[in-house]
């Protein structure tokens, strides 16, 4: 029998010349991707760690199983009935967000296994497929538990079929990432920007945050998802080297364009995650020092690497890392009932600690928290008040990111309006202009709530908004944590401090 080292240089390798069709046919440029280049320009495609079929599915039963010890172990319905609120609140976020997310993942891998460039890449971009099914279906099972626990973890596996706004904002990042994508631009942006730069740090922060919280379910399932994205992320490299031998501008305007796409979401899930869903005693280090110890370094010296240049926003970037995820997380407590999950106020040890890791902008946040705690004080505290310290008028989106204006500060707003052949359309932030303007084909037509209600399409009031078009409830819609009953917010001397 042949030992490994002798056959599987030779099963990696199964490409064939084609007979009665062109290589231009069977991998056309609208689906394989853009360079289109002749197989010998593919041909050296090597991924850098190898595996067989049969070795692949040995190591993911081993894992799985381990998954599954820890889940008879600590994952028992009593056992995460134990964990902070607020952390149970960060749960349904990634509960809603995560699962079909990654499905749109496997999608996009098939799309690598047919239509990537080279046999090999094929092969692992099937086994890429296969570990996204696995990121589906692990978090599915475990929490699928929480749903006659508490409806809003119901309400969580119904989020990605809803036009809820932030399922929309999701399903355009998603859909446009993995769903409607070509297999270089899939492989570029999916394995180097979001799983090299983004969803492996994730998930090794929020693996340290999880254990800190005492959710070892949690902390044991994105560990095991992770190893499975390290593998696959692979696979994005060396499809980059090649593509930046023959068109390195476009390589740039792809790691620029999806940097700034993934920040937008994951300053959102992780940021509010580890700032405000996390315990203070519990927060390992700040979302910003977690991005700058994990992300920027390692990314920057990835790009260098490849020759490639830092984003031309990074100065921006850098601006926001102190800010963003703030505003976004004030104006969703504004308007928490068009989420499916529930919010704290940040008290004041809280805002002592956010004013310390996040000096440069935190007097401005503060005062739109001393607002917020003070309108609680004047209605008083209980869940028939929550309507009182709540946004009354829809908040306006992004036509790229879709996600509400909230780049800027407190007191400057970076908006920006275009006209564009005769439509009006409203950006957050410079680099999502950038983008939608340099394929704005992509993009133009597609319709934010805004449009939608403006069209009749969607209700024009909140309520009906709310109930008819988000499809939440007065049960799963979300509520402040303590419905404005904080301790602190009782003692005079210390509130707004
Ligand atoms: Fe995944
Ligand atoms: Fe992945």
């Amino acid at each position: 029998m042949l030992n490994r080292e002798e056959w599987l240089p030779l099963a990696r390798k199964l490409d064939w010349d084609y007979s009665y069709v062109r290589e231009e046919e069977v991998f056309p440029e609208e689906i394989s991707g853009h360079p289109w280049l002749p197989h010998s320009e593919w041909k050296d495609w090597e991924e850098s760690f190898k595996t067989s079929y049969r070795e692949y599915v040995d190591n993911q039963y081993e894992k799985d199983m381990a998954v599954y010890a820890v889940r008879d172990a600590v994952g028992r319905i009593e056992n995460l009935q134990k964990l902070a609120s607020p952390w149970m609140n960060s749960l349904k976020i990634h509960a809603a967000a995560l699962p079909l997310a990654e499905f749109t993942g496997a999608i996009g891998n098939l799309r690598g296994a047919r239509f990537g460039r080279d046999s090999a890449w094929r092969t692992m971009a099937t086994f890429g497929a296969l570990d996204e099914y696995r990121h589906t279906q692990i978090p599915l099972l475990l929490f699928h538990q929480l749903v006659r626990f508490d409806s809003q973890f119901d309400w969580a596996h119904k989020f990605y079929h809803t036009n809820n706004w932030f399922a929309i904002a999701a399903r355009h990042f998603f859909d446009e990432l993995t769903l409607g994508q070509n297999a270089i631009e899939f492989h570029i942006a999916t394995n180097f920007i979001l799983e090299t730069g983004f969803t492996n740090l994730q998930f090794v922060g929020l693996a340290s945050l999880a254990r800190e919280a005492g959710d070892h379910m949690f902390e044991r399932m994105v560990t095991s998802i992770q190893t499975d994205e390290a593998r696959h992320a692979q696979i994005g490299h060396p499809v980059l080297a090649t593509v930046m031998k023959h068109d390195p501008e476009y390589v740039q305007y792809l790691v620029d364009k999806w940097f700034w796409r993934n920040w937008r979401v994951f300053s959102i899930l992780t940021g509010v995650s580890i700032d405000y869903l996390t315990a203070l005693d519990q927060r390992p280090y700040s979302f910003k020092e977690f991005m700058e110890e994990w992300i920027i370094d390692q990314f920057l010296r990835t790009l260098d690497e490849f020759g490639l240049q830092k984003p031309w926003y990074w100065e921006l970037f850098l601006e926001e890392l102190d800010i963003y995820h703030h505003m976004i997380y004030a104006s969703a407590y504004s308007y928490r009932a068009t989420l499916w999950f529930n919010f704290v106020i940040p008290g004041p040890a809280e805002r002592k600690w956010l004013g310390q890791k996040y000096p440069k902008y935190w007097d401005d946040m503060d005062a739109v928290w001393k607002q917020v705690s003070e309108r609680w004080k004047t209605v008083g505290p209980g869940p028939e008040n929550e309507f009182a310290v709540h946004g009354t008028s829809l908040p306006a989106f992004c036509d790229l990111c879709q996600l509400p204006l909230s780049a800027g500060t407190p007191s400057k707003n970076t908006a920006r309006v275009i006209v564009h052949e005769g439509g009006k359309y409203i950006f957050c932030s410079e680099p999502c202009q950038w983008i939608f303007l340099r394929e704005p084909e992509r993009y133009a037509n597609h319709k934010d709530v805004v449009k939608r209600v403006l069209s009749g399409e969607a209700p024009a009031d909140l309520p009906g908004l709310l109930t008819e078009y988000f499809r939440l409830t007065p049960e799963t819609w979300g509520k402040d944590v303590h419905h404005g009953d904080y301790e602190w917010l009782r003692t005079p001397q210390t509130s707004g401090t």
